[in-house]
């Protein structure tokens, strides 16, 4: 997290530079594994990684997470642009054009080198089905084998028949991971990577709590940043440890008086995934307007069950069927009155005066209730919301005075609204 001293200048703090080695070493030793001989799966970003902690030498790799880092790191267009070189469409997301266009030139102008070459793709179709259909560009392309998750969609709490149904895939997926690297499974060492991924997430969950104090411990920003480890390195002792230390570094803050925007006057969520590619200059501009957004859907649903922003704890049972209740974890595969009932819970723990929904020309399925969901924020919350277009990793789809003129005009509300 880079922290700001109250009065205002940035200071880097212990976790922040953490989180730049984690990031960092974690992808040299993905490279290292893979070249020597590790079995590498690429994965979805919602299949649950701690299954591969089973296995003596299966190393996973994230695209999504990839393509983040690459928008973040200014080079998702270039990326983008090359996929659409070879002919795919600027209206596919732009995380799989970014991938495509990495993975089709080598990992050139890749932050991370690219990443190594699958044996194995392993997908799921609750968060999109444009995701199944990008992975199999490589299973045409290169011959890999590609496992697919299916995930029913869920309208309200998942019923134990879907549980079950997730968890039959899991076993399938482990007997064919067995089969193709010729290793053995042992569902204990799963059983200790779900703890060490539940003890994470119970301090992801206090760092997030930080939002709730007045003037706010944290920024959006900080959390879209820091979440970037739960995506890559799920299931080990070292997440908790992070993010035990970045919830007691924000506490600590909070405690000595710094806040990330001490005069902070408007406290703001923000209902989409975050745009990559804006992070630095969204959060200065918005600072010096006096604007905090404090959360997110993005980040508040990771650890918790659809529909609410709670910690959902593993009691230690069948560590597969509990990663099965939770795979709907993120917004995409919840339905209207899910994303409503996080989203009010979240603006009351909160004291949230606004939302940004942020319209996202690549995500379809974030999107598309959002119209829906701004109406009932507005009318049952009696919170002032706005919409804005963003694109999560293409920074062509972005107008940073379109979006500022709109969100200028919700800070007009909330004065409004305030003045009675
Ligand atoms: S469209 Fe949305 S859910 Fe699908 S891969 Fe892109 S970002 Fe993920």
């Amino acid at each position: 997290m880079d922290g700001r001293a109250a009065g205002g200048g940035r200071r880097k703090t212990e976790s922040g530079r953490r989180l730049s080695r984690m990031i960092a070493d974690g992808y040299l030793d993905l490279h290292r594994r893979a070249n020597e001989g590790a079995f590498v799966v690429w994965i979805a970003i919602v299949v649950p990684a701690e299954i591969f902690a089973g296995f003596e030498n299966v190393a996973y790799a994230v695209p999504e997470s990839h393509a983040a880092l690459s928008a973040g790191k200014g080079v998702g267009t270039v990326q983008c642009q090359k996929a659409e070189e070879r002919g795919y469409s600027a209206d596919l997301c732009s995380y799989a054009r970014i991938d495509i266009g990495t993975a089709f030139d080598g990992g050139k102008d890749s932050p991370t080198f690219g990443l190594p070459r699958p044996h194995l793709l392993v997908s799921n179709n609750n968060n999109c089905s444009l995701l199944v259909k990008w992975f199999d560009v490589y299973r045409r392309e290169w011959g890999v084998p590609h496992f697919i998750v299916d995930v029913p969609f869920c309208y309200g709490p998942q019923s134990d028949r879907d549980t079950d149904y997730i968890a039959a895939q899991y076993r399938d997926l482990i007997r064919e991971i067995e089969r193709l690297s010729g290793q053995r499974f042992d569902i204990e060492r799963v059983r200790e990577a779900v703890r060490h991924s539940c003890d994470a997430m119970r301090e992801w969950k206090r760092f997030l709590r930080a939002a709730a104090h007045r003037p706010s411990g944290i920024t959006v920003f900080d959390s879209f940043v820091q979440m970037a480890p739960i995506l890559t390195a799920r299931g080990t002792p070292a997440l908790a440890e992070h993010f035990r230390l970045l919830a007691d570094e924000t506490e600590g803050a909070i405690a000595d008086g710094r806040y990330p925007v001490p005069d902070e006057r408007y406290r703001l969520l923000w209902d989409n995934i975050a745009p990559w590619h804006q992070l630095s200059g969204m959060s200065s501009r918005l600072a010096a307007l006096g604007v905090n957004l404090i959360a997110a859907s993005y980040t508040y649903c990771i650890g918790s069950l659809e529909g609410s922003v709670q910690l959902f704890p593993y009691d230690g049972a069948d560590p597969l069927r509990y990663l099965a209740r939770i795979q709907n974890f993120s917004v995409c595969p919840q339905g209207l009155a899910l994303r409503f009932e996080a989203m009010r819970a979240a603006i009351g723990t909160m004291g949230v005066d606004g939302v940004v929904f942020a319209s996202n020309r690549s995500c379809k399925v974030y999107s598309i209730m959002q119209m829906d969901l701004l109406d009932r924020v507005t009318r049952e919350c009696g919170v002032p919301a706005v919409m804005i277009d963003v694109d999560h990793a293409d920074a062509r789809a972005y107008s940073e005075e379109g979006a500022f003129t709109r969100i200028e005009a919700l800070l007009e509300s909330i004065d409004m609204k305030r003045a009675g």
